[in-house]
């Protein structure tokens, strides 16, 4: 078994089990291993700590499978998977919804690999080398351990380039699936393009989230920005919003969420679309004096890491300012980040500032996260990135 020899004093990660070992920690590998190939972790005294995936072109050079002296083969594999699916069915993600995350990387100890279900169709995402090294294996226990028999791939995140693999996408089993396919989650159907949707094709992440607003939604005047296929639109409008203005930059991701509107038979009289992008679309609606009940503010990663925070703080500060300026009072505003270089207390302070700026008093009354399908490691705090807030803007004293 090829080996990576840790520096001295550098096992200390591994031991508090986090999963990553970046380049700089290496005294040396023996036996130069494949791309993805499976490396023992040994102490400078070559002692056991882990067994890994080796990625020779990234900085995060190996990525634990596990911290136990087992094999790394297709048995170790179905484990992991079972044990994945396992968690899902207790924390039951998938009652009353036929769409979740079934595995997500790291926090369910398999680096790299995301494995989405939409309805009787998976589609997985390969990112690191290790996870591309056993995907075929992986692909053939994915089919055998939930029934299914259609695995459409995914790998086009622009990630795979740092562990030097080219994007991937396509049928790996089965028939490739019809480009739209229909999920439901709590009574509400949507519309999943598989092939060119974010993502994997939807945002289950927010699945619970979505879920909140159509709770609070009733009577009310709701602006659902970056509103995507319609999610939060979609939730609104089934929860007796007055009104729902969503407003999104792509034009294919309106015309999905209108088609939604259609596909819940909701009343296509109470919703708006507008093509445009938010950051304009608010100083308007603020020079035309214009005020919703409820602002959604859902926008893209704008700091995929801590070195981006600062131009992404102002960009979340400036969207947070001008919708607390558009809510009337006693209105709400749930507002989110996925930016895994903005932790929840930053955001929150973030928030904090655009209130005061926007001259208003305002109280947390909720925080979110991710879908309980997106769960995150003790060991890997990096797997939480989504935060939201909803905020209730007080009537004036
Ligand atoms: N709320 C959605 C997910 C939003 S993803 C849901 O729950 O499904 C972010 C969305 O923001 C994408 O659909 C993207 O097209 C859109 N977007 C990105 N930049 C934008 C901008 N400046 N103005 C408007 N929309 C934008």
């Amino acid at each position: 078994m090829p080996a990576v020899i840790l520096k001295q004093g550098r096992e200390k990660s591994l031991l508090r089990r986090h999963p990553w070992i970046f380049s700089g920690a290496i005294h040396h590998v023996d036996d130069e291993p494949a791309s993805g190939g499976t490396v023992d972790l040994l102490t400078f005294n070559k002692q056991f700590l882990a067994r890994a995936s080796y990625s020779p072109h990234s900085q995060i050079r190996a990525r634990v499978w596990t911290f136990e002296d087992e094999p790394v083969d297709k048995e170790f594999f179905r484990k992991r998977i079972r044990a994945s699916l396992a968690t899902r069915y207790e924390l039951k993600v998938e009652h009353n919804i036929n769409a979740a995350r079934l595995i997500y990387a790291e926090s369910d100890h398999l680096p790299g690999l995301i494995v989405d279900r939409y309805g009787d169709v998976l589609v997985l995402q390969s990112l690191t080398a290790g996870s591309e090294y056993w995907k075929e294996t992986i692909t053939d226990l994915l089919l055998e351990e939930t029934g299914l028999e259609n695995i459409y791939e995914r790998s086009d995140a622009d990630v795979r380039e740092l562990e030097g693999l080219e994007q991937k996408v396509g049928s790996l089993r089965g028939t490739i699936p019809q480009s739209q396919l229909t999920i439901y989650e709590h009574g509400l159907k949507f519309l999943i393009n598989i092939e060119h949707g974010h993502k994997t094709g939807f945002y289950l992440d927010q699945c619970r989230n979505r879920l909140r607003v159509r709770e609070l939604a009733q009577d009310k005047d709701v602006l659902d920005c970056f509103c995507y296929t319609g999610g939060f639109t979609i939730n609104a409008l089934a929860g007796g919003a007055k009104s729902v203005l969503s407003v999104d930059s792509s034009e294919e991701a309106l015309a999905l969420a209108k088609e939604n509107i259609v596909l819940n038979t909701l009343p296509v009289d109470k919703s708006d679309f507008i093509e445009g992008d938010v950051f304009q679309l608010l100083r308007k609606f603020r020079d035309e004096n214009r005020s919703f009940d409820m602002i959604i503010l859902d926008p893209p990663k704008f700091a995929p890491t801590a070195a981006q925070a600062e131009r992404a703080a102002r960009g979340y500060k400036d969207i947070n300012l001008l919708a607390f300026k558009l809510l009337r009072p006693g209105g709400i505003l749930v507002t989110f980040s996925c930016s895994g270089g903005i932790d929840a207390g930053l955001f929150q302070k973030i928030i904090a500032g655009a209130a005061l700026d926007a001259n208003v008093d305002a109280q947390i009354v909720e925080h979110l996260s991710q879908n309980a399908d997106h769960p995150v490691s003790l060991h890997f705090p990096e797997g939480a990135y989504l935060k939201g807030l909803i905020c209730y803007k007080q009537h004036s004293a």
